[in-house]
């Protein structure tokens, strides 16, 4: 298993393959299997702004390709500006409501919760918490019987 910097740090390395041309705001995303497998991605932006998918979402997607949904145990999101050819920022970076669906999902599937640790582009002022406290009375598989 990644310690919690080593797991910030695959984020924050993620991010540096974002492509967010129209934002400027690049945020990478590290998933990591119960049994410490890995799996990341960065947002990816379109000209059709519509068509952008945040980094969850693409880290999830690779999760599923290469673990399984019901495998994640913990998510590191970390990013922010890019600016003068560096990303910035401290300030902790939490998933979209979007992505909070998303990750739900996948807690669902296993029946466990997830712990999410958010950073900033760089320090180590992370805030951790799980996809329980993000999305109370989360909508899920269940509704579906
Ligand atoms: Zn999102």
């Amino acid at each position: 298993m990644a310690t919690t910097d080593e797991l910030v740090t695959m984020a924050r390395d993620a991010a540096h393959r974002a492509h967010a041309p129209y934002s400027q705001f690049r945020v990478g995303c590290a998933v990591e299997s119960v049994d410490g497998r890995i799996a990341t991605g960065a947002n990816m932006e379109n000209a059709c702004y519509r068509l952008g998918l945040c980094a969850e979402q693409s880290a999830l997607t690779t999760a599923q390709h290469v673990f399984g949904l019901a495998q994640v145990a913990r998510v590191a999101v970390a990013g922010g500006p890019w600016r003068d050819g560096a990303i910035t920022g401290i300030d902790a970076i939490t998933p979209c409501g979007g992505c909070r669906q998303a990750i739900f999902e996948a807690a669902a599937l296993s029946g466990r919760d997830i712990e999410i640790i958010c950073a900033g582009a760089s320090g180590d002022a992370y805030e951790i918490t799980t996809i329980s406290a993000l999305l109370p009375a989360a909508f899920g598989p269940a509704a579906h019987g």
